[in-house]
């Protein structure tokens, strides 16, 4: 994207990242000061008719940088969430299953075409920078960790004394494909009966359309589950699933606490209550770490993709409380819900 020369030479000498959030639903994007002052934002389908994921992104950072062109402004760095393995150094996406990527290269393509440079993370560890940023401004430790982020997929950021758990290939915390219900519903990793089949926000609304619901997000089948059987045992399935992959996590991992994030996080105590004991019915041999629900909501891989943007220096402290109190209140004058299928 090239920026007229009269704009370049007015821009402001502060520098600009461009964040964006690769889901399997929407891909998001905003661009954002060191400060967390959301300059421009703009979010497109994952797929859509004939375009994929990959042009997708590429429409994105087109786009932004077209908006702070028209303000003699530019993004001089990126930060990509994606899920799938990941792979920070090299900035790979190894594979993903919602995404159809391969052993993308995705950061080189990005430098290789916009000129920017580029880091790659994790979404849920994205998330993850998000929350833990969000404990430290309460008070709370953030040394121990396992931050859920439920959207279209799910996946887990683990954070063990006070350091990420990435593993040998980046693939730490892919808890959505543990297999819960042998011999169930085939999931599109090659497996059957993965937490994810069941839990996440898309498979909620899905399994509830199967049944003859009709609903575009999880929040709708939530609301329906006074009313509606189908909408209870959707729900209670989904809550099963977690529970038991949340049970084996803390089998292994011992997190001091439990965080679900995403779309779904924002189902509140519908959705704590019934998983609080579930869990509990599954691990009796000790205590349950305490589940809580993300302090930062549905935007957290947004604007943790924007705090790995800055790289080792990193935004300024105040950065994420201010980039989500931005973002919340651009949504709000859009009238979006958070609590679709995202
Ligand atoms: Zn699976």
């Amino acid at each position: 994207m090239s920026i007229p020369a009269a704009a370049r030479l007015a821009a402001s000498p502060e520098q600009i990242a461009l964040a964006i959030d690769i889901g399997g639903t929407t891909i998001k994007g905003a661009a954002l000061t060191r400060s967390g002052e959301v300059c421009a934002e703009f979010t497109v389908p994952t797929r859509e008719q004939q375009r994929g994921p990959l042009d997708g992104v590429r429409l994105v950072v087109t786009e932004l940088q077209r908006r702070l062109g028209e303000h003699g402004r530019e993004a001089h760095r990126v930060g990509l969430a994606s899920p799938g393995l990941i792979d920070t150094p090299t900035g790979t996406v190894g594979y993903s299953a919602n995404l159809g990527w391969r052993d993308l290269a995705l950061t080189d393509i990005i430098a290789a075409e916009f000129g920017l440079p580029a880091v790659l993370l994790h979404d849920a560890r994205a998330g993850a920078v998000a929350e833990r940023s969000a404990l430290a401004a309460a008070g709370e430790s953030d040394a121990s960790l396992a931050f859920v982020p439920i959207g279209t997929g799910i996946a887990a950021a683990l954070v063990d004394g006070g350091r990420f758990v990435a593993g040998g290939a980046g693939g730490a915390g892919e808890f959505g494909h543990i297999v819960v219900v042998p011999g169930g519903e085939a999931c599109p990793c090659g497996l059957a009966g993965c937490v994810e089949i069941y839990a996440s926000a898309a498979n909620i609304v899905r399994r509830y359309r199967e049944r003859g619901g009709v609903a575009s997000g999880a929040d709708q089948v939530a609301a329906r589950i006074p009313t509606d059987p189908r909408a209870a045992e959707v729900w209670s399935d989904a809550v099963d699933a977690l529970a038991r992959g949340l049970a084996a996590l803390t089998a292994i991992l011992d997190p001091a606490r439990i965080v679900i994030g995403g779309g779904l996080g924002l189902a509140g105590d519908t959705l704590l209550i019934p998983l609080r004991a579930r869990t509990r019915t599954l691990l009796p041999w000790r205590p349950v770490p305490p589940i809580g629900a993300s302090a930062t909501g549905a935007r957290a891989g947004l604007v943790g993709a924007g705090v790995a943007a800055w790289g080792e220096e990193g935004p300024d402290a105040g950065f994420v409380a201010a980039a989500i109190r931005h973002l919340e209140a651009a949504s709000r004058a859009h009238g979006e819900h958070d609590q679709r299928a995202s």
